[in-house]
């Protein structure tokens, strides 16, 4: 389609009733630009690629009009911040416009920082550039690597003021994802006591987005209450995957609290997240949480406290304790079910084998006693050597060079380790591990660079993009954009993006402002 307005909507959202939004326009910015936008993200709704560039299209993912056919709001809901209740929250810098009937699905867009609304507390309703640019960034860094999240379909630019601790620049950012409810939006209603719209939201979220908790399991005795428990049930195997796939490419989110919980299991909200570099267990990326409630390490529980959350919620609805804690007492065994999965693909393995367990846990022990760069260790670990010269077979390396050439000199795994020796005792474990599960060397590495990612989206490089950005070169965004598009295959011209961080990344310091 060449326009918003020859899109079908839908806003079932909307139709929940007015208790769960406040219904107003957007406050449109001074001379909004096109940042960039995502066709593939386009695409989804039905927008063409020549759409995305036409002065309609800036208006509507700007906040100058509303989107034709489209209900705009902004929803309110509730949550725990690090760990305390903090009462109402709410869309206080978000806007939905609508629900978009899309060629494969339907897609709710939201603008971030259009303006003020009944939620905005003492914020301002805006969002600066330098977040703006993160958070679209980020959209695309995790999509690319095959991980849940929120999309983004526009960034735009804009003149106004915006003060944090300098004064900066508003922008817009459009998310596209199939509902933004959170686990916070059913906290609010069973802190407001009242159990019937906790029911509604989730009949809502159930009938739409997991319509296979309907039905009864054969043999199970159906009452009034059971979809919930089924419901619970799938949040909490979507969340436990989602922080298993965060947790394998050294993603930290950085608030985790309940109201940036999706309840599709979709990474949400990103503010001050970061993709680690150096491996450190304890990482903290958000500046402002100095007691690292939200490090790397410790991700996994905190999605399980937050289930809890929500579980306490639904016991407004569900008489049963119990059946709420069976379903939370899912998570863990979820979680590391997950978690296995992806490390045997992550290392090339076939199959799991009893003492894998240890062999991993030494590989994570060598990476922080080294701290060994998260993303590097894995990837080079397909081109170590010695699983070439099993089979003295050729490959050409992601950083130039061909491994296997019977020389020995190349040994990039080896190289991210400051004590060598630690890293080729684990490498002759490893190497022996791989002779009882033998499988063709090319199946190998193949399988292992797809999981392992090239490229990611390292803090100095949005920081750089972010740079070019705010002098209005938009082209870095766009290179940037396409490299993360695709972050398991080595792209010609692009070896720059895969390289080392440079030795100011580890001073980029990433807070709340935003
Ligand atoms: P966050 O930590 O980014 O998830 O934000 C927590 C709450 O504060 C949410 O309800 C946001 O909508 C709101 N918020 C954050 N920044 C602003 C802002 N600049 N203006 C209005 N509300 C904001
Ligand atoms: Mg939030
Ligand atoms: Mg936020």
């Amino acid at each position: 389609a060449s326009d918003f307005s020859s899109l079908q909507t839908d806003n079932s959202f909307a139709r929940l009733g007015s208790d769960f939004y406040t219904r107003l326009p957007t406050t449109p910015l001074k001379n909004p630009r096109l940042v960039h936008a995502n066709t593939e993200v386009a695409a989804l709704l039905g927008l063409s690629p020549r759409a995305t560039l036409s002065p309609e299209f800036l208006a509507v993912v700007s906040g100058s009009s509303s989107m034709p056919g489209g209900d705009t709001l902004a929803a309110v809901y509730s949550g725990h911040q690090f760990g305390v209740w903090a009462g109402q929250l709410g869309d206080g810098r978000a806007h939905l416009l609508g629900e978009v009937v899309g060629p494969t699905g339907n897609w709710e867009i939201q603008l971030k920082g259009a303006g003020m609304t009944p939620y905005s507390r003492m914020g301002d309703g805006r969002a600066v550039l330098r977040s703006s640019v993160r958070e679209y960034l980020a959209s695309q860094a995790m999509h690319g690597l095959g991980i849940a999240t929120t999309r983004a379909l526009s960034l735009v630019s804009a003149d106004d003021p915006v003060m944090r601790e300098t004064v900066e620049t508003a922008a817009v950012v459009a998310r596209v994802a199939p509902s933004f409810i959170r686990f916070g939006s059913f906290e609010h209603w069973a802190a407001r006591k009242r159990p019937d719209r906790v029911r509604q939201l989730a009949d809502y979220v159930i009938e739409r987005f997991y319509p296979e908790c309907l039905p009864p399991r054969t043999g199970e005795a159906e009452t009034s209450e059971s979809r919930y428990v089924r419901f619970l049930e799938a949040v909490v195997e979507r969340t436990a995957t989602l922080m298993a796939s965060w947790q394998v490419v050294g993603f930290c989110h950085g608030v985790m609290n309940t109201d940036n919980m999706s309840i599709l299991g979709l990474t949400l909200d990103y503010g001050p997240y970061g993709f680690m570099d150096g491996f450190d267990a304890r990482h903290i990326c958000n500046h402002t949480d100095a007691n690292g409630r939200y490090a790397w390490h410790a991700q996994p529980a905190v999605a399980h406290w937050n289930l809890y959350q929500l579980a306490n919620s639904l016991y407004t609805i569900v008489s049963d304790a119990d059946k709420l804690r069976n379903a939370l007492d899912r998570y863990e065994p979820s979680f590391l079910q997950a978690m296995q999965a992806r490390m045997t693909q992550k290392l090339g393995l076939i199959s799991w084998h009893p003492g894998d367990e240890l062999l991993i846990d030494d590989l994570w022990s060598l990476m922080q006693a080294n701290h060994s760069d998260f993303s590097m260790t894995f990837r080079q670990l397909a081109y170590a050597p010695g699983l070439t010269e099993a089979e003295p077979r050729r490959i050409a390396h992601d950083l130039g060079g061909t491994i296997g050439d019977g020389t020995g000199s190349l040994s990039p795994f080896i190289d991210l380790f400051v004590d060598r020796e630690a890293a080729h005792a684990w490498l002759a474990r490893y190497q022996s591990r791989l002779l009882r599960d033998p499988c063709p060397w090319e199946s190998r590495v193949s399988s292992m660079l797809s999981t392992n990612p090239l490229y990611v989206l390292r803090n100095y490089l949005a920081q750089q993009v972010i740079e070019a950005t705010q002098r209005g070169d938009f082209s870095e965004l766009d290179t940037l954009m396409r490299v993360l598009a695709a972050p398991y295959t080595a792209q010609t011209g692009m070896e720059r993006y895969a390289a080392l961080p440079p030795h100011w990344a580890s001073k980029i310091e990433v807070s709340c402002s935003s």
